[in-house]
């Protein structure tokens, strides 16, 4: 059965765009054959930031995944193909350092859990919920 088409929230995080990974990451997943349909270089407020990662509130690391997050500009997109929530999460890799495998963006270029280079949705309904906090529908092509 064909994967079904799929729209996902990807992230390179400020520590990606300080390093000068945003091509880098571009290229990896548009090598996977994922399209871009929306694209964009911004700042996060802090409210934005909060109602993205809502489901992490409380959480130990929280305050200071917010921090880390607004701390520069960042790279959002919006990637469509087949199977994209879960198959970007492959290209991705794990969110821990020890477990992200070589060969994936975070097993690539990230030695630590916090600044991990880039961000995606982690089911169709989180991308359904992240996507308009950083695009309107009319940015989207
Ligand atoms: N994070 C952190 N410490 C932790 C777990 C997560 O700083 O112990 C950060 C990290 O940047 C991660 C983000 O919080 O990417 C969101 O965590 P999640 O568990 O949702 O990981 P992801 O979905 O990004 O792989
Ligand atoms: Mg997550």
């Amino acid at each position: 059965m064909p994967e079904s088409i799929q729209r996902t929230l990807i992230l390179v995080k400020p520590d990606g765009v300080r390093r000068a990974l945003v091509g880098e990451v571009i290229h990896r997943f548009e090598m996977k054959g994922y399209q871009i349909r929306g694209l964009k270089m911004m700042k996060l407020t802090r409210e934005k930031a909060e109602r993205h990662y809502a489901v992490h509130k409380g959480k130990a690391f929280y305050d200071e995944l917010i921090e880390f997050i607004t701390s520069g500009p960042l790279v959002a997109m919006v990637l469509e193909g087949p199977g994209a929530v879960a198959i970007a999460r492959k290209v991705m890799g794990a969110t821990r350092p020890h477990d992200a495998e070589i060969g994936t963006i975070r097993g690539d270029f990230a030695n630590q859990t916090r600044q991990n280079i880039v961000h995606g949705s982690d089911s169709v309904e989180s991308a359904q919920y992240e996507i308009p906090i950083y695009f309107e529908e009319s940015d989207l092509v």
